[in-house]
C-alpha cells in the first residue's frame, strides 16, 4: 500500500516531505545529498536542528510548524481520552 510519509536525511538533516513510498519502506535516498533518510516518526524523538538548518531554513520551518500542529491535534485527543 502506498501512503505519504516524511523522511530526514541523516547527513544533512533534509526533511522529505509527503514522499510516497510503499508502507513498509522505512529509509530512502535524500534527494539532495544522496544518504540515508529515515522515516519521521508521529512522535520525532529527535532534537531540532536549530544552528545547523542554515542549508534548508524554510523546509525547517515548515516541517517543524507541520510537527507542533500534528503534537496539538494529540494533545487535545488525548484530554477528551485520558
Ligand atoms: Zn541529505
Amino acid at each position: 500500500m502506498l501512503v505519504y510519509n516524511d523522511f530526514r536525511c541523516s547527513a544533512c538533516d533534509t526533511i522529505i516531505e509527503d514522499k510516497l513510498v510503499d508502507n513498509e519502506v522505512t529509509v530512502v535516498d535524500c534527494q539532495y545529498c544522496g544518504s540515508p533518510a529515515t522515516k519521521v516518526r508521529s512522535v520525532p524523538n529527535f532534537r531540532l536542528p536549530g544552528n545547523d538548518a542554515a542549508g534548508f531554513p524554510s523546509a525547517h520551518a515548515k516541517w517543524a510548524k507541520k510537527r507542533d500542529q500534528k503534537m496539538a491535534q494529540e494533545k487535545k485527543a488525548s484530554y477528551y481520552e485520558p
